[in-house]
C-alpha cells in the first residue's frame, strides 16, 4: 500500500469475511478510512489500526468526502474509501475518481463482491442458464435519480433476461407494473426478494412477479434488498455444453454415448 494514495475498496455485500484479501490488507494498513456507513458492515472496521481515523460518509456530501480524501492523501497518508459491494455498481464512484484526478491525487480500485453475487449465492441460483437466459440485466426503478428513457423497465423486460433490480424495493409495485408491460415476463415468472444478502439477518422471499410487490410490502422490506426476476429462478434449464460428456473441448475428448 502506497502512502499519499486513495484506495477505493469494495467491502462486499455484508458478511465480514466476504472482503477480498487485498481489501483486508488495505484496511489493516490504512491511516484514514471513509466508509459508507448506511450499507457497509461496520464490523469490517475491526481490521483497522486503533489509531486509524475513521469517517462515516452517510452524513457527508461529495465535497465533504473529498475534503477528507484529498488533504489526507496530499499529507502522505494511506487512505481507504470503503464502498458497499463493488464500487462500480451504483457506487457514486466515478465522480470521486474524477475529482481525485483533477486534484492530481493518485488512486487505485480494489474490487469487491457485489450484492447481486451475494444474492445469487444465498438463493443457490445461477443467472446464466443454457436454454433460459445468457444475459443478466442490472438495473433499478427510476427514483430521485432518473433512469434514461432508453432503459425503461418495460423495454428491458422485453428481453426476458435474468433481471436484478437494485435500489427498488420501495418501489416494487411500480417496477412490477412496468416489467409486465414489457411483454415477456408474466405474473407467473419466478421472482425473489433478497434482503441484506449474506448479513446475519438476511431474509429471502421466493415468489412470482405477480406477488412480488405484495410480498415485499407484507415483509416490510423497502430497502437494502435486491429484487430478482426471471426464469433462471425456475426449475427448467438445459445442462451446459462445457461439461456435457459427449462434448469435445480444448481440454477433453467427448465420449461416445
Ligand atoms: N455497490 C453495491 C450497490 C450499492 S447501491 C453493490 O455492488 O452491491 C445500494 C443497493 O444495493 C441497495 O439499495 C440494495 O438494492 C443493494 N444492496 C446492497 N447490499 C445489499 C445486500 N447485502 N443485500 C441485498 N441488497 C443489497
Amino acid at each position: 500500500m502506497e502512502a499519499g494514495k486513495v484506495y477505493f475498496v469494495g467491502a462486499g455485500p455484508g458478511a465480514e469475511d466476504l472482503l477480498t484479501l487485498r481489501g483486508a490488507a488495505l484496511l489493516e494498513e490504512a491511516d484514514v478510512v471513509v466508509y459508507a456507513g448506511s450499507l457497509v458492515n461496520a464490523a469490517l472496521l475491526k481490521r483497522c489500526k486503533p489509531e486509524a481515523e475513521i469517517h462515516d460518509s452517510a452524513r457527508l456530501d461529495l465535497n465533504e468526502v473529498l475534503d477528507i480524501l484529498i488533504p489526507a492523501a496530499k499529507a502522505g497518508k494511506r487512505v481507504v474509501r470503503l464502498h458497499t459491494g463493488d464500487p462500480s455498481v451504483y457506487g457514486a464512484h466515478r465522480e470521486q475518481m474524477d475529482a481525485l484526478k483533477a486534484a492530481a491525487v493518485p488512486f487505485e480500485v480494489c474490487p469487491g463482491v457485489s450484492s447481486f453475487f451475494g444474492a445469487a449465492a444465498s438463493l443457490g441460483a445461477e443467472y446464466t442458464l443454457p436454454g433460459v437466459s445468457q444475459t443478466v440485466i442490472l438495473t433499478r426503478a427510476a427514483g430521485r435519480t432518473p433512469v434514461p428513457e432508453k432503459e425503461r423497465l418495460s423495454a428491458l423486460a422485453a428481453h426476458g433476461a435474468s433481471l436484478v433490480l437494485f435500489l427498488s424495493a420501495g418501489r416494487a409495485a411500480e417496477a412490477v407494473e412496468e416489467l409486465l408491460r414489457g411483454g415477456y415476463y408474466t405474473t407467473e415468472t419466478p421472482a425473489a426478494i433478497v434482503y441484506k444478502a449474506t448479513w446475519p439477518d438476511e431474509r429471502i422471499l421466493r415468489t412470482t412477479l405477480g406477488e412480488l410487490a405484495k410480498d415485499a410490502e407484507a415483509a416490510g422490506i423497502t430497502k437494502t434488498a435486491l429484487l430478482l426476476i426471471g426464469d433462471f429462478l425456475g426449475a427448467e434449464y438445459e445442462n451446459s455444453k462445457l461439461y456435457d460428456p459427449s462434448f469435445t473441448t480444448e481440454f477433453r475428448e467427448g465420449k461416445q454415448a
